[in-house]
């Protein structure tokens, strides 16, 4: 059963259930929409394993990305299963726990690419896949009902950084065995041909490295190790020295280059305080930041806020990234104020400095090819990405009722012969706002959408409820509706509305005057100014 990643882009989860065991794979974050104010990132609703806590075997994790691995820390108050990682995906999991205190409580099994492991009923066997990050593994998985084949992210670079390609031998012979059902990658499933390979980007990296009249600062994820490789490498050759800016960017690099998934010479990299002693034409910069996040070093260069960095002539920065869907808005807003500080920004199609890590048509066909599965569950995208993924699949051969094409929350089952889909499981968004967790919901994104867009406004009075009437000055304060020294005229009235509007028969319930001056002055607002702030009454018995 997907409970994440299916109908949307992020927050991959998926169980595998056989008896009373279940295994989980992934559990990772998606970025919140534009419109979910104040929300950090959305984590996958797993509600329905919580009575099911002590069947939970192993969460097995494909790769280090944030969509695969963010919300592990969330799962991992609520179980205490074992976490089956690769060296440098466990390498990432331990920075995330470590910052919240959960890596003593924590059990963590290192595997390997070409590993078999027994868990319960299942045997697990991680084959090497390419992706944008090293050390990515795909999953067979077999029980006594058949081999499940989970692709994880996945693509087939010939030329990978790391020199690593996707296993196609251990993929033939899952195919020799029989492969049951294929979960399979579908966010290029709109891409045809071929994900061009990573070692293309050296070139566009080569151009700008000659052609940058000073320093270089290149944004990108921390997570795309493979990315940071390919930058050092060719710095070295323009003889360019490396900082690193940024918290994330700092802990997973330090953490790669100790497991030796990063190869930086200890001469090539600077402090960040020593990037001034360096002539600019020898800096190159790398920095988090490439959505526009906030705290995001390109988005504290942008607005003069980091610490020790400023923007300066001759600066130019190039953001090796895509935009996620939904980010466009800010990581827009960032590159125009680095443009405004003098900075020359490359970004999107024309910097030519960013590859897909996922597998488009070409690759989908291949993957089907090399393992012919009886069922095909096109997972990680969008509905309109799976739906391409079964198109395509069923180009091939595949009859459409073996291809599921589901959303999150639909069980599949398979007895061997057959592929049922269930009823679905109900879900939703989960929200995650600093420390509330699943606290914030639709009713409290419906207000604070309320209050942004029209402020609020609160009427105070001292209230007599024996004599049915406030006593003394009603105060009216407001915030982003109307500013009110400019307003004095507007709230004046709405004071002596309370007043008449909250004089009613003796002894009538607080509740019922408050509700009826809120609705009496959001009309009187509504009437006057055509908006309708968010309203809220206080009566104060005396
Ligand atoms: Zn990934
Ligand atoms: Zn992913």
């Amino acid at each position: 059963m997907p409970l994440g990643g299916l109908g949307e882009v992020g927050k991959n989860m998926t169980i595998i259930e056989y008896g009373r065991n279940i295994i989980v794979i992934d559990a990772g974050t998606m970025f919140p929409e534009s419109d979910m104010l104040g929300v950090d990132y959305i984590i996958p609703d797993w509600d329905y394993l919580r009575d099911k806590k002590d069947l939970v075997r192993a969460i097995l994790i494909t790769h280090g990305h944030l969509d695969h691995i963010g919300a592990l820390t969330h799962f991992l108050k609520e179980f205490s299963a074992p976490v089956y990682a690769t060296r440098l995906t466990r390498g990432l999991i331990e920075v995330k726990l470590k910052r919240e205190r959960m890596l003593e409580q924590t059990t963590l099994h290192t595997y390997a690419a070409g590993d078999v492991i027994d868990i319960g009923p299942f045997t697990v066997e991680p084959y090497h896949v390419c992706h944008s990050i090293p050390d990515s593994v795909g999953l067979g998985i077999t029980s006594p009902a058949g081999l499940v084949v989970h692709s994880g992210d996945f693509k087939f670079d010939h030329t990978p950084v790391d020199g690593w390609p996707t296993d196609q031998a251990k993929l033939a012979e899952f195919r020799s065995r029989g492969v049951l059902a294929l979960l399979s990658d579908s966010t290029n499933a709109d891409q045809p041909g071929s994900t061009p390979s990573e070692a293309l980007l050296n070139d566009a990296f080569h151009t700008i490295m000659r052609e940058a009249p000073g320093r270089l600062i290149i944004a990108t994820f921390s997570s795309l190790i493979s990315r940071v490789q390919q930058v050092v490498n060719v710095a070295q050759r323009h003889n360019r020295k490396i900082a690193i800016a940024g918290r994330s960017m700092v802990e997973n690099t330090e953490m790669a280059r100790e497991l030796g998934y990063l190869h930086i010479p200890t001469d090539v990299l600077i402090d960040l305080d020593q990037v001034d002693k360096v002539p600019p034409r020898q800096v190159v910069i790398l920095a988090t930041g490439s959505q526009g996040e906030p705290m995001g070093v390109l988005n504290l260069l942008a607005t003069n806020g980091h610490h020790s960095l400023r923007i300066q002539d001759g600066d130019t920065v190039l953001l090796s990234s895509h935009t996620i869907p939904g980010n466009e808005e800010m990581t827009y807003g960032v590159i125009n104020r680095l443009f405004q500080r003098g900075a020359d920004v490359y970004y999107g199609d024309q910097a030519q400095a960013h590859v897909s890590g996922h597998a488009s048509q070409e690759e989908l066909r291949l993957l089907i090819n090399l393992l012919r599965p009886r069922f095909l569950v096109p997972i990680h995208g969008e509905l309109r990405h799976l739906v391409g993924h079964a198109k395509l699949a069923h180009e091939l051969g595949i009859a459409k009722g073996d291809i599921a094409v589901v959303e999150n929350g639909y069980p599949l089952t398979f007895d061997g012969e057959r592929m049922q889909i269930g009823e679905r499981v109900p879900g939703g968004y989960v929200f995650v706002d600093g420390s509330l967790v699943g606290d914030v919901g639709p009713l409290l994104m419906r207000q604070r959408d309320a209050l942004a867009q029209s402020g609020f406004v609160t009427a105070v009075a001292r209230y007599d409820r024996r004599a049915g009437k406030t006593v003394g000055q009603p105060r009216i304060v407001t915030h982003g509706f109307v500013y009110a020294p400019d307003a004095e005229d507007l709230l004046a009235q709405a004071g002596d509305l309370v007043r008449s509007t909250a004089s009613v028969k003796r002894g009538t319930a607080l509740a019922t005057v408050e509700e009826r001056v809120e609705q009496a002055l959001s009309d009187f607002f509504y009437q006057e100014t055509k908006r309708r702030p968010v309203v809220t009454v206080a009566m104060v018995e005396v």
